[in-house]
């Protein structure tokens, strides 16, 4: 993809007055979801939102399937430049990692067998997560009910969050992942999922570039995210969030010298599921700081 130059507004009119010049940093949303995930908008909705916020640039990186751009491949011609995008679920030392894969060919036929092997391996997740939390919490087994509530997005544990608030175990999804779901929690499995470096293979086999998701979200202490920037870029990662929706200035410094240090291109996105959930709407984060490689600058 050509670099894109910030856009330049030009106000214009035939009164005479002085022609006035805006520079308007593009904006580029790099990691959102839509209902072919755990996302609530449908992919056009989530078009239609960002473009809304002033996105130019967006990539829909659902949770392990690019079924959301079957949709909008068909759909109308939009203001909005589309990077292919997904967000796939690795282990890394027995910890649950997130890779964004960006800028690939969704046809890429060993793209399409990971992706096959990771929702196989939701399934039987999901199988397990229902025993656990059935004997863990004294219920009935929920996995036809949260296969309902899913329907045809890739099942994931907010589906199970919502069941535990429909059937009154939890007053809402937060406290669900709490006391449930959340890290160390019997619904937290983590088993099944391909390993970190095998699906930075899968995304540049496709062509794309492998994006840590979300470093901060991970809790670790910069040690063990050394490590795993360490092995991530060994393995041929590209790229790490260096902004991911709301965090604090802090955050963001710390991560933009760990993308320095490592010689990675810096990422960011809003990892935007639901509109009511004001701190991650599309566009809507801090910029990148400058002295930083772009992704973007990379294709
Ligand atoms: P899964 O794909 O099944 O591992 O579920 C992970 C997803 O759960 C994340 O992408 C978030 O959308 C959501 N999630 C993770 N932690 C929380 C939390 N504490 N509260 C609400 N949603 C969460
Ligand atoms: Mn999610
Ligand atoms: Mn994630
Ligand atoms: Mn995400």
């Amino acid at each position: 993809m050509p670099a894109v130059d910030p856009a330049i507004l030009t106000q214009s009119g035939n009164t005479g007055m002085t022609l006035k010049t805006y520079n308007v940093p593009m904006i580029y949303d790099l990691h959102t979801h839509t209902s072919a995930s755990d996302g609530s908008l449908a992919p056009c909705e989530l078009l239609a939102l960002a473009i809304e916020h002033g996105v130019g640039v967006l990539a829909i990186t659902d949770h392990d399937t690019l079924e959301a751009y079957d949709v909008i491949r068909s759909a109308e011609s939009s203001p909005l430049q589309i990077v292919q995008g997904i967000e796939l679920s690795t282990t890394w030392a027995g910890r649950g990692i997130h890779v964004v894969g960006l800028n690939l060919d969704a046809h890429s036929k060993p793209l399409l067998a990971g992706i096959a092997r990771q929702s196989v391996a939701r399934i039987e997740r999901a199988r397990k997560i229902s025993r656990r939390l059935a004997r863990s919490i004294g219920i009935d087994d929920p996995f036809e009910s949260v296969l309902a509530i899913a329907g045809a997005s890739a099942i994931g544990r907010p589906h199970f969050a919502r069941h535990l608030v429909a059937v009154g175990v939890v007053k809402d999804t937060r406290t669900a992942f709490r006391k449930y779901l959340g890290a160390g929690k019997p619904g937290d499995v983590r088993d099944g999922w391909a390993e970190m470096d095998e699906v930075i293979g899968w995304i540049r086999g496709a062509g794309g570039t492998a994006v840590l998701a979300h470093p901060a979200q991970y809790r670790m202490t910069n040690n063990k995210l050394r490590l795993l920037l360490e092995d991530f870029t060994a393995a041929g990662g590209g790229a790490m969030e260096v902004v991911s929706g709301s965090q604090t200035p802090a955050v963001t410094e710390n991560l933009a010298s760990l993308a320095r240090d490592f010689g990675l291109a810096a990422s960011c996105g809003s990892d935007f599921h639901h509109p009511e959930q004001t701190w991650s709407l599309p566009g809507r984060f801090a910029e990148l700081p400058a002295n930083l490689k772009k992704v973007w600058e990379l294709w």
